[in-house]
């Protein structure tokens, strides 16, 4: 490789070290972590379901207990009133007994035995203590009930606090993962952009090595006003326009279309603030109208370096950058589009 050529890709490289590259790697980076975010997010939503799901059983098991309690309650209910409908029978009984028993003190007919009225008495008794033990399991089971009751409220509300949580969580994926698109679409725009940087770097290579320059900006451009005969807006050069008007914004960088060393550098009045190249190929390069000029005369610029920024001074009527392209200083002058 020629030294020469070295020292292209160098200044080449210098303009075209885009950071698309690395910013399309930190991306794919900063994706993969949101993945394992999103990854998490969904163990944990996976978790939440798996509590509600056991919950869910516990309370339904709580309502097959609560009818199981009020079916055993009813029973104690009706076992309840069974015996005191005993009791009340009875006690009719006693009472017949205890009428006999009078009676038959009255006319010595021994027709009750003399214990007959205690065991009628013991009997009602007996009966009395079962109803008091059914109540007594009527209350327990109230007080289950009740216990049951208080428990299922609390998992009810931990059911509550569960879909509160998956909500959040939801929330939380929904948004990991809008942020996951989002870095995508910026990703996919930074890959995008790299290759079209690669793109232009390779057609600025092909061109500066095929045409000897490349474009003064580095961007696409339309030409406002050609080389050759025109009517010239300013009324000072008369009908000639020795380069190409480019429009564009102020402040715009303007850059060396090949390396070379600064010939002119300073104010004209028609020119405005402007500079002349002197290059290696037998060509000059002139810029115009800048705003600020960077270079200086003597100076030796790599191709692409910036050279001042886009403005209107001297004779100009628009922001534009007036390029031209020649074969001595002010003398020799040739259609810049041939070469860039
Ligand atoms: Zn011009």
């Amino acid at each position: 490789m020629k030294k020469k050529s070295i020292l292209v890709l160098a200044s080449l490289s210098l303009l075209f070290f885009l950071p698309q590259a690395a910013q399309a790697d930190e991306m794919s980076q900063k994706i993969q972590e949101q993945t394992q975010v999103v990854k998490q997010l969904e163990k944990e939503v996976a978790t939440i379901t798996d509590k509600q799901t056991a919950v869910k059983e516990e309370i339904k098991a709580f309502d097959t207990r609560a009818v199981t309690l009020e079916n055993e309650l009813t029973t104690l209910h009706n076992e309840k009133e069974a015996i005191e409908n005993e009791i009340k029978l009875q006690e009719i009984r006693l009472v017949t007994l205890e009428e006999m028993a009078s009676l038959q003190t009255i006319s010595q007919v021994t027709t009750v035995k003399n214990n007959s009225v205690e065991n009628q008495k013991e009997r009602i008794d007996a009966l009395r203590k079962e109803v008091t033990e059914v109540e007594a399991k009527i209350a327990a089971t109230n007080k289950t009930i009740a216990a049951e009751e208080t428990n299922k409220e609390q998992k009810v509300a931990e059911q509550k606090e569960l879909e509160k949580a998956a909500k959040a969580v939801q929330t939380k994926m929904a948004n990991e993962e809008a942020a996951i698109e989002r870095l995508e679409a910026e990703a996919a725009a930074a890959k995008k952009a790299a290759a079209e940087a690669e793109a232009a770097k390779k057609a600025a290579a092909e061109r500066l090595e095929r045409a000897g320059f490349i474009s003064p900006l580095a961007r696409s451009y339309s030409i406002s006003s050609g080389f050759g005969q025109r009517v010239d807006p300013t009324g000072y050069s008369g009908t000639g326009h020795d380069g190409i008007d480019i429009p564009g914004s102020a402040g715009e960088a303007i850059l060396a279309a090949r390396y070379g060393t600064v010939v002119e550098a300073g104010y004209h009045s028609s020119a405005g603030n402007y500079a002349i190249v002197k290059h290696d190929n037998g060509y000059y390069t002139y810029y115009m109208h800048m705003t600020e000029n960077f270079v200086s005369v003597g100076q030796t610029l790599e191709t692409s370096q910036q050279i001042g920024t886009m403005g209107t001074t001297g004779n100009s009527t628009g922001v534009h950058l007036h390029f031209g392209i020649a074969t001595g200083v002010w003398s020799g002058f040739v259609n810049p589009t041939n070469f860039i």
